[in-house]
């Protein structure tokens, strides 16, 4: 098969890296290299960087009412809808995650468009009472101006969407950077804000590797504002990238999520939320609850009906409807998964199950991992504290509802935590006292533009999603009228 060539997208027109350099994108599947993106060199970046910044100022997209941005964000949001299909397939290609979790996405993107546009228009200033007798004061919000939005392999559109949906919505223009290894379905994506008529330059698509094209935008000095969504080494380069700038950022890393069992819950519900929670996506999402935290009396019997279950998960072709687990998304990522594993039984983990890649003639091309249950596990050791991104559940135990607390919050990452219990106060107290941006209780994983996401500590700081996620797209200026 003769990979597909794609090309950025600058200024309103497709554009290749100068020089005509490009990066593979590689079906983690099958190992076939189905498609090419440019790898942007600096210059380019800082093309994009231009038209981006021209088309803030233009009155084609700063002389447009925020109604009618809001009327343009819901047209993406139809097209999308009408192009869900060939969308999630891209991803899929790219990152080998279910085709039908794919479509689930692809088509829920449109929630945030319209959710963002509907909102565009309804983000106001105040007229405080002033304390000066003559003076009449008020305030306006507006947009900072360009933005770097950089998305991460395992959900591309999505977490891009998090970040394009708000931008726009607030009147900013952007400059997106996929990841090197998914950068297929931004581009596919961009060409239906063209359809909607988007002004050239207001959305602008480079490709590339995160220490060339990624290096390049988040240090460059017209950047108003820099959202990233990755992993926190990346974010420590970029927060210093950023500093001579002194360019504002929003961080969305990793996470140890602990999804915390207590006896009185419905086992049956927890069990299904600990399963979707870690295998979904072969555990690649921030939020996968990697750490089961099960309350000793039922934890043997727990963690067995889990590992029974993971047995059963049918890995293969991500495309195929009765594939329960894909591959892992990249080399990197499956090296990373085996050696830490590795490594946790060598300092004594026991593999309730998996724990080795499988041997099946028809799984050896892709880049397959099974799900893994380990148990034998301390709070402390090195697998329960650090994030894998992989199928591979750290199985804890506590005696009581204070223990359950501190092992949770014992970790440096504060992204997400799951609460099963019976016992409604149980729930609140515990919600309360967890250090997580997002508590679930009795259920796991959902995520909604109503709802504020986002961690601090090593899974970042500020907030996507929710009227919060226009904090950062804003800035407030304050009017003083002598009357
Ligand atoms: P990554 O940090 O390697 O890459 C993410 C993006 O940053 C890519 O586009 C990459 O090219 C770019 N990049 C890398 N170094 C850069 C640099 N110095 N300057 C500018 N850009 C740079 O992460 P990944 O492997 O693609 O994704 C996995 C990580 O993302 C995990 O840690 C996961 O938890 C995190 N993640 C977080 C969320 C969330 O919302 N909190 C969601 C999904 C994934």
């Amino acid at each position: 098969m003769t990979p597909r060539d794609y090309l950025m997208h600058v200024g309103g027109a497709p554009m290749a890296a100068s020089g005509g350099r490009t990066l593979d994108s590689v079906d983690p599947a099958t190992g076939e290299v189905w498609a090419r993106i440019p790898d942007a060199t600096a210059q380019d970046v800082d093309t994009a960087v231009a038209a981006a910044r021209a088309a803030f100022r233009d009155p084609a997209w700063a002389g447009l009412t925020a109604t009618a941005r809001g009327r343009l964000l819901n047209r993406v949001a139809d097209l999308v809808d009408a192009n869900a299909d060939s969308l999630a397939r891209t991803e899929t290609r790219d990152n080998g995650k279910l085709l039908r979790e794919m479509k689930a996405q692809a088509l829920a993107l449109g929630r945030w468009y319209r959710f963002f546009g509907g909102l565009a228009d309804k983000v106001d200033g105040t007229v405080p009472p002033m304390d000066f007798p003559t003076i009449m004061g008020y305030t306006v919000r507006e947009p900072v101006g360009v933005v770097a939005a950089i998305a991460p392999w395992n959900s591309p559109l999505l977490l891009a969407t998090w970040k394009l949906a708000p931008a726009l919505a607030a009147g900013n223009t952007v400059v997106a950077k996929p990841s090197e290894y998914t950068s297929a379905s931004l581009v596919e994506l961009v060409e239906l804000f063209v359809e909607a008529g988007f002004p050239p330059g207001v959305v602008n698509v480079v490709t590339g590797t995160g220490a060339g094209a990624g290096a390049a935008l988040t240090s460059h000095p017209d950047i108003d504002h820099i959202a990233f969504t990755g992993g926190p080494e990346s974010a420590k380069a970029i927060g210093r990238a950023a500093a001579d700038s002194l360019t504002p950022t929003t961080f969305e890393l990793g996470g140890k999520s602990a999804n915390v069992v207590f006896a009185d819950a419905d086992l049956d519900a927890a069990e299904a939320g600990v399963l979707a929670g870690i295998f979904a996506a072969s555990g690649q999402t921030c939020i996968a609850g990697s750490r089961l935290l099960v309350q000793r009396d039922i934890a043997d019997a727990f963690v067995a009906r889990i590992a029974a279950r993971a047995e059963t998960i049918r890995l293969g072709d991500p495309t195929a409807e009765d594939t329960q687990m894909g591959p892992a998304a990249t080399p990197p990522q499956l090296e990373r998964i085996v050696g830490m594993v590795e490594d946790a039984v060598a300092a004594g983990a026991t593999v309730a199950t998996g724990g080795r890649r499988p041997d099946e003639e028809r799984l050896a091309a892709g880049l397959f991992y099974p799900p893994t249950v380990l148990t034998g596990l301390r709070p402390d050791d090195h697998i329960a504290q650090n994030e894998v991104f992989g199928p591979v559940l750290s199985v804890l135990t506590f005696e009581d509802e204070a223990e359950a607390v501190e092992i949770a919050n014992g970790t440096r990452y504060s992204l997400a935590a799951g609460i099963w219990t019976r016992d409604v106060k149980r729930a609140h107290r515990v919600a309360r006292a967890l250090d997580a941006g997002t508590v679930w209780v009795n259920t796991y994983r959902a995520v909604s533009p109503l709802m504020p996401f986002g961690g601090s500590g090593l899974s970042g700081h500020g907030r996507e999603s929710g009227i919060e996620a226009m904090n950062a797209y804003t800035k407030t200026k304050s009017v003083w009228i002598e009357l």
